[in-house]
């Protein structure tokens, strides 16, 4: 981590000057406008839960032509309807300079930026452009690649054109292939960004992570258990029959299940005593972390020797039969250890590629010294 970030000044969200509601901040409404009816409909009832801020796509960016594309401007009018009959305040996506104006005329609260605009830097410059000298919260969504530094970029390219009010939105990246999600969550990516702002709101969208309605009670849950700020839900009268992601869409009752089966956790300890125990707790780690590196460092000098050996003997520092057995006995003592098999499989992947990668650097500075001898001769 190198922290080179940490001097953007985005506001902590205790200083945003408007009223985001308790912790966690929930961001519900429907994938899509579709009817002024739908938007009204779901808005009142979302609102008599206790809902604060009201999302709808106006504009919808869908992967495939011939399908729901948003009902475009015509559907502005209806959310700031939304805004006066139920005080919510609404958000909507904008992937435009023309998105941002239209927005902006209608009294949109907060901006969106979607995944595939944030993975888009000339539409980001276009979207700053726009909004130099506009004082409203921008919500930033990753981008669709698991990019941690275009993300960054197009949080600076807002935070360059005066926006200090930033939130960032985590709705998982793409991947090609097998998965339970739609999108990869990659937790660890929007990690590194709270890491580098520390500042920035940061939300979890469980419904483009998940994709479907089975999903989002874990995936809330884990951001819930990683202290993320809030989360943005899709929720929809009727979703089986919404035009745009149907499958993870889901009743503002069921919304409200959802919210109440939330086990919140603290980021900090209240108590004293709580805080003593885990000092003594980390202390504990920071031990067992010496002896894993002290392990580890042990364990290169024997694969450096095996270096040596292979070198002389002429052998391939890869050995497919030996890789194999290391990875089935790991994972015998794994399921010993109530490890999850994938986590053994990623260490002893590292741990391998670094031993190649040691065992590497003895064949070429061998070879180079031979090289030398050599060119002597
Ligand atoms: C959405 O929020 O409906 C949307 C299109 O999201 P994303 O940009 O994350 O795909
Ligand atoms: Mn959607």
């Amino acid at each position: 981590m190198n922290g080179k970030n940490n001097n953007l000044d985005i506001l902590p969200m205790k200083q945003w000057d408007m009223d985001l509601g308790e912790r966690p901040i929930i961001i519900a409404g429907p994938c899509s406008a579709e009817t002024e009816e739908q938007v009204l409909s779901t808005a009142h009832l979302l609102s008599g839960r206790g809902i604060k801020i009201f999302r709808a796509g106006i504009w919808k960016p869908r992967t495939r032509p011939n399908t729901f594309s948003g009902v475009g401007e015509r559907g502005l009018p209806w959310l700031r309807r939304v805004k006066q009959e139920t005080g919510m305040m609404t958000t909507t996506e904008v992937a435009s300079a023309r998105h941002v104006y239209e927005a902006l005329k209608y009294g949109i609260d907060i901006l969106w930026i979607g995944a595939r605009t944030t993975a888009n830097p000339f539409l980001m410059q276009e979207i700053a452009d726009a909004l130099q000298g506009v004082d409203l919260p921008v919500m930033i969504k990753n981008p669709i690649n698991p990019d941690l530094d275009l993300w960054i970029g197009a949080i600076e390219r807002i935070y360059n054109a005066g926006i200090r009010r930033i939130a960032a939105i985590h709705r998982g990246f793409s991947t090609y292939g097998q998965s339970i999600y739609r999108n990869e969550p990659n937790w660890q990516i929007a990690l590194d960004l709270k890491a580098q702002l520390p500042n920035i709101m940061l939300i979890n969208d469980p419904s483009h992570i998940a994709g479907r309605r089975d999903l989002l009670q874990s995936v809330a849950q884990k951001a819930m258990d990683l202290s993320f700020d809030g989360l943005m839900i899709e929720a929809h009268i009727t979703p089986e029959q919404a035009w745009s992601d149907a499958h993870q869409q889901i009743t503002p009752d069921q919304l409200m299940e959802l919210l109440s089966n939330l086990q919140l956790r603290k980021a900090q300890a209240q108590d004293r005593l709580l805080e003593e125990e885990l000092v003594k707790l980390r202390a504990q780690i920071d031990v067992f972390d010496s002896l894993l590196m002290e392990i580890l460092s042990d364990r290169m000098n024997v694969v450096r020797r095996i270096g040596e050996l292979k070198k002389r003997y002429n052998m391939t520092i890869f050995q497919e039969k030996r890789w194999q057995q290391i990875i089935l006995r790991a994972q015998q003592v794994a399921g010993e250890k109530g490890f999850s098999s994938s986590f053994v499989e990623k260490l002893f992947k590292l741990i391998h590629q670094e031993s190649i990668g040691q065992q590497t650097l003895i064949m070429n500075k061998e070879r180079k010294a031979e090289h030398a001898t050599k060119e002597k001769a």
